[in-house]
């Protein structure tokens, strides 16, 4: 009986070693998912302040030559008003002259407008660029160091997997169904007497049960909370 209840003891260190890294390992893959997640975001932005940006100097561009064509027609108009010999013929030029400028002061205007809204995203795309670049050698390394934690992590656990089969191997299964249905419902199934006093439930515990308990010798179960009682000296703890 000592035996078996010294496996019991061994047998739970194991599971609460493999349930804290059942625990660990949940989180890993959400922890890179959600870097992942926050650096696709400023890849995103900086994608929307580029094809902003490109779009204002096309246009930029577009309304630089219009300019220019405008600037020549005038020109063109304004020789010819040398030429005119009708009143009707000087109106009619002048007029086509007044159009042409006033569409020319609106493209102007929209050009002062789309020079100042480049400057800004160029800056916005600059500051964005720094910091994605930043992020991503961020992640990179968080990435590594995550990878490393879980290839050590899975090592662990395959570790204490191969020791708890060897162990449950010589724990009866009668012994071993009752330690698994316990932990199920309680966490800990073995535990043991502080001050004769079971340390699950700290139900008081008669002289006998204690010295029961302190031969290892019975399978003793908590009357109160049923779980496996042991003594464990205080130089193993
Ligand atoms: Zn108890």
């Amino acid at each position: 009986m000592k035996n078996v209840l010294k496996s019991l003891i061994n047998l739970q260190e194991i599971d609460r070693q493999l349930f804290e890294i059942e625990e660990k390992k949940g989180s890993l893959p959400e922890q890179v998912e959600k870097l992942e997640s926050q650096a696709a975001i400023v890849k995103s932005e900086l994608e929307d302040t580029r094809s902003s940006l490109d779009e204002n100097q096309k246009e930029l561009i577009t309304i630089k030559g219009t300019l220019m064509d405008a600037a020549e027609k005038v020109k063109k108009y304004q020789d010819q008003l040398y030429l005119v010999t009708t009143n009707r013929e000087y109106d009619a030029l002048t007029n086509e002259i007044e159009t042409v400028k006033s569409g020319m002061v609106e493209m102007e205007e929209r050009q002062l407008v789309l020079e100042t809204e480049i400057e800004e995203l160029e800056s916005t795309a600059a500051s964005s660029e720094e910091q994605s670049t930043a992020f991503i050698e961020q992640l990179e390394a968080n990435r590594d160091e995550l990878k490393e934690k879980s290839d050590l992590t899975d090592a662990n656990q395959i570790e204490l997997e191969t020791q708890r089969s060897k162990l449950v191997k010589n724990i009866s299964q009668r012994y071993l169904r009752k330690y698994e249905r316990i932990l199920k419902a309680r966490r800990r199934a073995v535990v043991a007497i502080d001050r004769s006093a079971c340390i699950g439930c700290h139900k008081q515990l008669s002289p006998q049960v204690v010295y029961e308990i302190q031969q290892m010798d019975t399978f003793i179960e908590c009357e109160n909370c049923g779980r496996i009682l042991v003594y464990i000296p205080k130089d193993e703890d």
